[in-house]
């Protein structure tokens, strides 16, 4: 953009716009193009309906002869025929005044365009045509009728209406004088001889002077002289005359404006689009060098030095990226690439070489680091220049570059880098030292908030935000105070958690919330708009309406819908060669970086947490579709197939931070993953996050000894506060899931575990069985030696604690070591409760320890009756006297007696316990002795009593579909009826499950 008057001029309306303070005067030019008379033609009208020919030139006073003349009847209908007789509907002028957003209108029109625009689009006008309609006016936006309307029969026209108009119009008049002392006025429809403008003027001359350049006149050169200019300039008003290239270089589209009207509306058109940053940072035309293009660069980002992540459109459109632009800043992203037109800026990057660029001063470098580390925290991968305009009419994105390289990451031990890093217990002791006062810097001060905020305690972030409110006012930096005030708004669901911890009381509480109920968010954004230029305000405003993470949302949302299908059709042989995973991990990472990358909060049950659940299900199965990827006929034309081919350290992070541990266990369950690879450079990464975290529960003591011990911090931190102690067993159960399903190398893993003993040991794991431990022994135990497991069993039993962990790790023990034995405190356990069961237990005491066991054992089987634990003993020969079978019948008889629907072979807890029982006999561990047969009702359990001398009549194959285990099958297969029945039925209707019955029961037949 050239500089030039013109320009200068457009930069400063438009800055009032940005700023609300700007107000438009419209003139007859405005409605011209609407059919309605300017003031000239006007006047000739009124000239014409004389009786007598008059000399007169004041058109003021021909109307007044025109009144003396016809009377107030006659001449009101004159004048409406005058006016109105062509009149057409609103034109663009009127609507682009709106688009200018003023504050008031003012017209000194008499016609109704404007009040139609207002009505038929619902803008929150108030129009104010007479003095009465000042104070009931409900909108702070204003059209005035200056010159009142024919409704009111209050029009200001002839010269009598002008001599009285401030006694007819007192208030209409004081407030729009007043006008003239704190507001921009811009003239639009006015020329310089207009009746109206002149008498205005001449009543607001002093004030005028007074506050001089605040106000612009629109018009077309041909009808203004330098002489005239001059005289409006030394009156205060700026002429504004529309630039001659930009009424040129817009062709005319099929617009009903008159030629002049059109040049009015271009006119409006550029202001309305004007880039103010961007304009004052240009220079004029001279081709910049690599210092001052670093220095511009770094100047318009460190505008958002509070805020680091940027929607990518908001990036694009900023100057000097979006210099030379030919698109609007939302095509300039395509996936994770920039395009730039700026050629001296992409020239500038990709010559950098990085840190070591001798070059570049090490000032210039330091802000060229601190530019691209910004852009690449907005989710940029590569920069691109544009190409030449293609026959699509787009400009292709070409030379891509991958400036990460050049960034030089340094590493940094701030509260949130040391969040991020999972060390917890170092990032508490750094939060309880910190204090807000007038030393610390803004920076770290929200950092301290928000690592307040990740460790849950709301209390302590809600006064932390207040204090960053007062500091971030008494600096300017509204921005930062818009935002804390926002995050207030969203802590307001959080705080009642410390309430419910006991951390706060009551009054508290609703202290608090009427605090953050005060804060009216539209209201600090309007103020803040006086503070921060509009690149700024834009992205307030973005956070405000919430939009972009809304679209970020439904993107994610979208792709979660087609995943299945994508899911089904590579299943069934098809091919796919869309994007889909890579697309939904942009959006994905896009939302989780636009939060935490700029401190924001995301309020306990949100839908963002549920979108980003769900992501994670589509990426697993992404993963799942892996298998698919070798298989020739899916791969088409070299087209890649859409799947994951490995997970990284953001996948872990979304797999500990936000995932549904329970969905997640079950679909890689459904879909059998067992070993998810991860990158080579993740895979370290996500080892030390993980080791990490577990260290936080211990530290190894300076002087005495090396055994480790528990760390206080994290340890009595959550003792006093529950949500940080519910977040903790979130992660650690995530991250039991990360060790269960993914593939850590085995070092790794040796030296996770260790770590993860001591954390039991000091932090536990939360649910009462450990159940996702439980999962990482059954699916890794090979992994870990003997001594570690053992020292966990130690653990556990100086906890007094037995449960299914405990027995997995029984049973794993008793897999690699199929001697292992140890005494275990079995006044602890609950023989019934846990899998897989006593028997584990029993196998692995030593022998002195097994007879004890068995007499507890005996003394429950015999009062408690109990059909699985019998089976167990049993089964498991851990107690098989005659004693204990005869005790077992006695129970099993009585089940037998149950009539229970021969109809229905249904899965009941008796029908189970009567399967377990029979199973035994099938395998000849118990026999029938003592049964009798005459009790039983039911002919399927006569059958199951002596299948051998069974009366074939009465067979039914349906049995076989719940009898079906190996030692039935085994039993049956000897016996031809049941095989012939078999047969018969399937060949008659066929039947899934009396098919697997078959062919598992031919093992058996010779
Ligand atoms: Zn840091």
């Amino acid at each position: 953009m050239l500089k030039n008057e013109f320009n200068n001029n457009a930069s400063s309306i438009k800055e009032a716009i940005n700023n609300d303070r700007l107000v438009v005067f419209a003139g007859a030019g405005v409605s011209k193009d609407s059919g309605i008379p300017l003031w000239n033609e006007l006047q000739e009208g009124i000239r014409e309906r004389l009786n007598e020919e008059t000399s007169e030139v004041d058109p003021l006073k021909i109307a007044q002869l025109l009144y003396n003349e016809k009377g107030e009847k006659e001449y009101n209908d004159i004048l409406k025929k005058l006016l109105f007789e062509k009149q057409d509907s609103p034109n663009q002028l009127h609507e682009i005044l709106f688009e200018l957003n003023p504050q008031h209108i003012i017209t000194t029109n008499y016609d109704h365009h404007f009040e139609s625009i207002i009505n038929d689009h619902g803008l929150p006008f108030s129009i104010v045509s007479k003095d009465e309609d000042l104070p009931y006016a409900s909108q702070k936006k204003l059209l005035i009728k200056y010159h009142g309307d024919f409704e009111n029969h209050n029009i200001v026209l002839k010269e009598n209406d002008y001599l009285e108009f401030s006694k007819n119009h007192t208030l209409k008049e004081v407030f729009v004088k007043s006008l003239f002392s704190n507001k921009v006025i811009l003239f639009v429809g006015y020329s310089v001889s207009d009746p109206n403008l002149k008498l205005l003027i001449r009543e607001i001359q002093y004030l005028l002077k007074k506050h001089h350049q605040r106000a612009y006149m629109l018009t077309s050169k041909e009808e203004v002289n330098a002489t005239e200019i001059r005289y409006f300039e030394s009156l205060g008003i700026n002429i504004v005359i529309a630039d001659k290239d930009l009424v040129k270089s817009q062709e005319k589209k099929n617009s009903k404006l008159s030629e002049i009207g059109l040049k009015a509306y271009k006119t409006l058109l550029h202001i309305r689009d004007f880039k103010v940053y961007d304009y004052r940072s240009a220079d004029a035309g001279i081709k910049p060098n690599n210092s001052k293009i670093i220095d511009e660069l770094y100047n318009s980002l460190a505008r958002f030095h509070y805020i680091r992540v940027l929607p990518q459109k908001n990036l694009a459109g900023l100057y000097p990226i979006y210099k030379n632009a030919k698109q609007e800043p939302g095509y300039l992203v395509l996936d994770t690439s920039l395009k730039v037109f700026n050629e001296d800026l992409y020239q500038l990057i990709s010559e950098y070489k990085g840190k070591d660029d001798d070059n570049f001063s090490d000032d210039e470098k330091e802000k060229l680091n601190y530019s691209l580390s910004r852009i690449a925290m907005s989710g940029i991968h590569t920069i691109g220049h544009a190409g030449n305009i293609d026959s699509m009419g787009s400009y292709p994105i070409k030379d891509e570059m991958d400036f990460h390289k050049k960034i030089n990451y340094s590493s940094c031990d701030c509260i949130d880098c040391t969040l991020n890093d999972y060390d917890y217990s170092t990032a508490l002791n750094k939060i309880f030292k910190y204090n807000i006062d007038d030393k610390t810097s803004l920076w770290d001060d929200l950092i301290y908030f928000y690592g307040l905020y990740r460790t849950k305690d709301f209390y302590n972030c809600f006064l932390a935000l207040r204090n960053i409110i007062v500091k971030a006012n008494r600096l300017k930096k509204m921005e930062v105070s818009f935002l804390a005030k926002y995050n207030l708004k969203q802590l307001k669901w959080l705080i009642r958690n410390d309430f419910l911890n006991d951390r706060i009381n009551w009054k508290d509480i609703q202290d608090i919330e009427k605090q953050i109920d005060k804060i009216d968010l539209d209201e600090e954004l309007d103020k803040a708009k006086y503070f921060v230029d509009e690149d700024l305000y834009s992205f307030l405003k973005e956070v405000r309406d919430g939009v972009y993470i809304q679209r970020l949302c439904n993107e994610i949302d979208e792709i979660f819908v087609k995943v299945p299908k994508t899911v089904e059709s590579i299943e069934k042989g098809g091919s796919h060669s869309s994007n889909v995973f890579g697309n939904l991990y942009n959006s994905v990472s896009l939302l989780k970086e636009f939060l935490e990358g700029n401190f924001l909060l995301g309020n306990g049950f949100s839908p963002i947490q549920y979108t980003l659940n769900k992501s994670i299900n589509s990426f697993v199965l992404g993963y799942y579709l892996k298998n698919f990827a070798g298989i020739k006929k899916h791969s088409f034309l070299g087209f890649g197939l859409a799947h994951i081919t490995e997970f990284d350290t953001f996948l872990f992070k979304l797999i500990v931070e936000n995932s549904n541990h329970k969905e997640l266990v079950q679909i890689l369950a459904k879909n059998k993953i067992k070993n998810i690879q991860i990158g080579k450079k993740s895979s370290g990464q996500i080892t030390s996050k993980i080791n990490n975290f577990l260290k936080s529960s211990y530290k190894i003591p300076k002087y005495f000894g090396k055994e480790p011990v528990e760390d206080r911090t994290l340890t009595s931190t959550i003792v006093q506060n529950r949500s940080l102690r519910e977040h903790m067993i979130e992660k650690i159960n995530g991250i039991l899931i990360v060790m269960s399903y993914f593939d850590l190398n085995e070092h790794a893993l040796k030296t996770i575990y260790s770590n993860l003993n001591h954390y039991i040991n000091f932090v536990g794991i939360g649910d009462e069985n450990y159940s996702y431990l439980t999962r990482f022994y059954k699916r890794k135990f090979e992994f870990i030696d003997e001594t570690e497991l053992v020292k966990t069993l130690d653990l556990f039993d100086g906890q007094s604690i037995i449960n299914d962990a405990y027995m997995s790790i029984l049973d794993a023990l008793r897999k690699k070591n199929k001697n292992f034995t140890r005494d275990i405190p079995i006044d602890n356990y609950d023989l019934n409760k846990h899998s897989p069961g006593f028997s584990t237990i029993f196998k692995i005491l030593p022998p002195e320890k097994k007879k004890d066991f068995k007499k507890i054992l005996k003394t429950k089987l015999v009062e408690e009756m109990d059909g699985q634990m019998f089976y167990i003993s049993i089964s498991n020969k851990v107690l098989a006297t005659q004693e204990i079978k005869t005790h077992y019948k006695k129970l099993i008889s009585k089940k037998l007696e149950l009539n229970m629907g021969d109809s229905d072979v249904d899965d009941s807890f008796v029908l189970f316990r009567i399967k377990q029982f029979f199973d035994l006999v099938n395998k000849g561990l118990i026999d029938t002795k003592g049964i009798d047969v005459k009790s039983i009702s039911e002919e399927r359990f006569r059958f199951l009593l002596n299948p051998e001398r069974f009366s074939q009549q009465n067979f039914r194959t349906d049995w076989l579909k719940y009898f079906n285990w190996d030692s039935y099958c085994e039993r049956y297969a000897k016996l031809e009826y049941i095989i012939l029945a078999l047969e018969r039925s399937l060949e008659s209707e066929f039947d899934e499950k009396l098919s697997r019955v078959y062919f598992k029961m031919k093992k058996w037949i010779k």
